[in-house]
């Protein structure tokens, strides 16, 4: 077992607090009372739980070393792949946390907002040029709920032009919240098979294609990490058929600077500002996913929408044709801020090395693991790469077995078993803000992993061997969850 760094970073044991202390410790000395004991109200003073008691450093210790066991990308590389789990930058923090922008209410009058203002809508033109659209809408809080402002959108659309339309295409590769957010405003989704290199043919989009069909949604680059390269002509037959293109942005890291969906043929986008522009996500913390439509869909967007005229911002709900506002106030202001913040400090010459190194990475580690693990597609990837567990059915060690070995040697498993089309897919995002080191780390843990499979298919089947909770059962873990430790 290679002891690279961050290996006791998930090695974790802690009783509970019920099975610390001892009768009559305290957490704090207080001075004697100068006034007289005044009873608590009958109420207060019933049976109660028999807390144990606590010195000071006991509790500390506890908490602290609980804290730690949130596994993060502050603490460790994090190739969760399709999720872009990338460093955030602490001057994002730092900004964040200025008092003018933290405290302010969400109901203060615009004349006392106009910083705040400036700031979403200067965001606002930002992302218009990064996505090649004419307007953007800030308030969705992530990226399904941009898919689902996208389809109202859609909706919207066709309902202007007099005739509401059934089905969405869908291609097979795409993550599940773009069926879902095209079934929750009616559209039944058809599923697009990918060819056989991974991508789109037009010739796939033009047989399903018809004047039911509201329109496509597509992931550019696509969930496999391969670049839709035929997304001007799946557009044009899209748009011969009274149709509109939705793009699914999550994965703007790998093309920031070098490709503008709107140029493409996309209409609307989301992205996920908590992925691409980096702020920080994962356990459920928010997000934000901002729409960016062609000029004549702007009609549609959320409202109310921030206006501006000589220099003063506004609210304007004055968008007749708009589908209504999807979010309470005015969306995540925190995470607007800190994509602000990202996107000035990076400038464009910036964000477009951060995608060129995003590429990079998920290259190389492709091209040195392309020896042990198969590459689901023999081509170049663009952020992510993704391998099949072909190479290791002779010796019967599934993607999970591995998956779990890899917290053995520090490192947090890459997504496995996505997308649905790839058999025992294992899904490695780098990011770009991984060293050369700590890339060659997880090379070579992965690499023993596979001599291990060989060798001593056992030790997988146990794995993780080092953690403080061994292998779950996960149907159970699910469904009897024990949060006692
Ligand atoms: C992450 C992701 C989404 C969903 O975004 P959330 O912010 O998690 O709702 C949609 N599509 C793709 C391709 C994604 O990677």
């Amino acid at each position: 077992m290679s002891e690279a760094l961050g290996t006791n970073g998930l090695v974790l044991n802690e009783p509970l607090l019920w099975e610390r202390g001892k009768k009559g410790r305290r957490a704090f000395s207080m001075p004697a009372a100068d006034v007289p004991p005044n009873p608590l109200p009958a109420e207060l003073t019933g049976e109660g739980p028999d807390f144990p008691d606590l010195g000071e450093i006991e509790v500390v210790r506890h908490y602290t070393r609980l804290s730690t066991w949130n596994f993060g990308v502050d603490t460790g590389l994090y190739p969760l792949g399709s999720c872009t789990m990338k460093y955030n930058p602490k001057i994002n923090e730092k900004l964040a946390g200025v008092p003018g922008f933290a405290a302010a209410h969400p109901l203060l009058p615009t004349a006392l907002s106009q910083g705040a203002l400036q700031l979403m809508h200067d965001l606002e033109r930002f992302l218009s040029e990064i996505t090649g659209l004419d307007a953007v809408t800030l308030q969705p809080a992530a990226g399904a709920h941009g898919e689902l402002t996208g389809m109202l959108i859609v909706h919207a659309y066709h309902r202007s032009r007099g005739r509401q339309r059934t089905k969405i295409l869908i291609p097979d590769t795409a993550h599940g919240t773009n069926p879902a957010s095209a079934a929750l405003c009616g559209y039944a989704p058809v599923p697009v098979p990918s060819g056989p290199d991974g991508v789109i043919l037009p010739e796939t989009v033009a047989a399903l294609m018809d004047d039911e069909t509201a329109g496509i949604m597509i992931t550019n680059p696509n969930t496999l990490g391969l670049f839709e390269e035929n997304m001007p002509e799946i557009a044009r037959i899209v748009h011969s058929r009274g149709g509109l293109v939705y793009g699914d942005g999550a994965n703007m890291n790998a093309v920031l600077g070098m490709v503008r969906p709107g140029s493409i043929g996309v209409d609307i986008l989301h992205l996920n500002l908590h992925k691409t522009f980096s702020t920080p996500h994962g356990g459920g913390g928010p997000g934000a996913g901002p729409v960016a439509v062609r000029k004549d869909l702007s009609r549609f967007l959320p409202s109310p929408r921030i206006v501006e005229r000589n220099g003063v911002y506004a609210l304007s709900a004055d968008f007749p044709e708009s589908v209504g506002r999807v979010v309470a106030y005015h969306g995540h202001f925190g995470v607007l801020l800190r994509a602000y913040a990202y996107i000035l400090s990076m400038g464009p010459d910036g964000l477009k090395e951060a995608s060129r190194f995003a590429v990079l990475s998920a290259n190389y580690i492709r091209e040195r693991l392309k020896d042990v693990l198969h590459p689901a597609f023999d081509r170049p990837c663009m952020h992510e790469c993704v391998f099949t567990d072909r190479n290791q059915q002779a010796s019967g060690v599934t993607t999970l077995e591995m998956a779990k070995r890899l917290i053995d040697h520090g490192y947090h498993p890459p997504t496995i078993y996505f997308p649905l089309v790839v058999h025992g897919a294992i899904m490695i995002e780098p990011t770009e803000t991984e060293t050369k080191e700590e890339l060659d780390g997880f090379i070579e843990a992965f690499r023993s992993i596979v001599r291990e499979a060989g060798e001593n298919p056992q030790a997988l089947r146990e794995a993780p061997s080092r953690t403080k909770v061994k292998r779950l059962d996960e149907t159970a873990a699910a469904r009897n969850p024990c949060l006692a430790g």
